[in-house]
């Protein structure tokens, strides 16, 4: 097995990690280390939750150890993330690894106060962790100065670009000075990922962690059939069946996830809702209290989930299946971490079953169907040939009665085999990725990254 040591990492980077209790590499630490050690760029396809974050900030703060640049400190290190929860977790890794350095690192993301952050700056960073929004607005007022960056890292690029910060990031791209080392992490590789990281890495090195087999191998997965009415009651049976201490719920919308959690506590579960509409604080009270146990259940919005790190979730809730299939993996990646094991449960109503299509493509399995449960609808199980999207509902669309048997539909929808055929009127294309044009003003994107998507996060 590979341990730190052979990766060629400093003995005051080796004396972190072994503080951090982390006794060998992940593959994406093993596979990233050595090349970005002899300065070279890499484009990383891996998640959060694989120690992603390690992989690039252990050679990052070694190669700013090796030399001290003369004069003033400036920032030599600019990590980009599209969410305030991600950036906050990156900055903490910093603080970590750093700790026998002499290094200066801080994060600055929107939704609170500035002058923190501009007193912070204006005393000299190494390394700045931002959310782009921030960033741009303090490099506006003359608070930044990236010029002499050394180091850029984008984490999280699809959400990045899901989130439309694509144009923040050609705004900071033209800022940066053309001598730099480049780093690219994505969970998931679009086109559009492969084409932004043409357009600023040099003869990348690529490492990829499929998620694919994090979802398939060590996450218990089940999907349930419904009605969207029985949803709730399906839940708050599941929780208190499997006496759930530590599970998140996935909603498709932010009045989704506040509605949930007052239905919830009506059932006298306590739970917390994290979403972009959230203030900071809210936000981070929820988060501490969901990791220390007093509010087992969360209950997220895509976007505001990225990056939650918590060890020991062992139940994820997809109550509303997600739109894009790729959310579907970031989302059962919630638990199963650091080793453990895990279940994800899906819940799947009849406006829903394209989406359940469009994911079990993506993971090239079908998930196994749970049905002995009191609220099971066959009405909701994939047709045969179904294509992947969302089956739009029209008003005085029929629908099958309950009791109809329904063998046809044994979720053995055969959308793989069957993917040419025409799924008569119900036909529906494939999600579109939300590439909503934002709002202008940059400065928005942190508080505003919601706001572009109407009600979803
Ligand atoms: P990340 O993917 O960077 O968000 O990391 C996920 C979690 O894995 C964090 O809690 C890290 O502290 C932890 N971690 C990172 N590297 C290792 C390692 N080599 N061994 C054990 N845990 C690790």
């Amino acid at each position: 097995m590979t341990d730190f040591q052979s990766l060629g990492l400093s003995e005051t980077l080796l004396k972190a990690v072994a503080s951090e209790g982390y006794t060998s590499p992940t593959p994406v630490q093993e596979q990233s280390i050595p090349p970005l050690l002899e300065g070279r760029d890499v484009l990383g396809v891996a998640q959060t939750g694989t120690g992603k974050t390690a992989a690039f900030a252990l050679p990052v703060l070694q190669i700013m150890g090796r030399k001290k640049p003369q004069g003033k400190r400036h920032i030599r290190a600019l990590i980009l993330s599209p969410t305030r929860e991600l950036a906050a977790q990156i900055d903490e890794r910093f603080a970590a690894y750093s700790e026998h350095m002499d290094i200066r690192h801080r994060v600055i993301f929107g939704g609170v106060k500035q002058n923190p952050q501009v007193r912070a700056l204006q005393k000299g960073l190494d390394i700045l962790v931002a959310t782009p929004g921030r960033l741009l607005d303090l490099i506006g007022q003359g608070f930044v100065d990236i010029t002499k960056v050394e180091f850029f890292v984008l984490d999280e690029a699809d959400r990045m670009l899901d989130m439309g910060f694509i144009r923040d990031i050609e705004k900071v791209l033209k800022l940066l000075p053309n001598k730099r080392q480049n780093l690219l992490f994505s969970a998931t590789m679009p086109k559009s990922i492969a084409k932004l990281a043409g357009s600023f890495l040099n003869n990348a090195v690529m490492v990829d962690v499929s998620p694919k087999e994090m979802t398939v191998d060590r996450i218990e997965q089940r999907i349930m059939f419904l009605r969207k009415a029985d949803k709730r009651r399906l839940l708050v049976q599941l929780i208190k069946d499997e006496r759930v201490k530590c599970g998140i719920v996935f909603t498709r919308t932010k009045h989704g996830a506040n509605r949930l959690v007052k239905q919830l506590d009506q059932s006298n579960i306590a739970a917390a809702a994290i979403h972009g509409n959230k203030s900071q604080g809210a936000r981070t009270r929820a988060l501490a209290g969901f990791k220390d146990g007093t509010i087992p259940i969360l209950v997220a919005t895509d976007i505001a989930s990225r990056g939650i790190d918590v060890d020991g979730i062992t139940h994820v809730f997809n109550y509303d299946l997600p739109n894009e299939p790729e959310s579907y993996v970031h989302r059962i990646g919630r638990t199963a971490r650091a080793g453990r094991s895990g279940i994800a449960y899906a819940f799947c109503d009849d406006s829903e079953s394209g989406y359940l299509v469009g994911i079990q493509q993506l993971i090239g399995k079908e998930i196994p169907v749970e049905s002995s449960h009191p609220f099971h609808f066959i009405g909701a199980i994939p047709k045969p040939g179904q294509k992947p999207g969302k089956i739009k509902e029209k008003s005085g669309t029929k629908k099958r009665p309950r009791n109809q048997n329904s063998n046809r539909g044994r979720q053995n929808n055969n959308s793989r085999q069957n993917n040419n055929r025409s799924s008569g009127g119900e036909q529906s294309s494939r999600p579109r990725r939300n590439n909503r044009s934002r709002n202008n003003r940059s400065n928005q994107s942190d508080r505003g990254n919601q706001n572009h998507r109407s009600d979803r996060d």
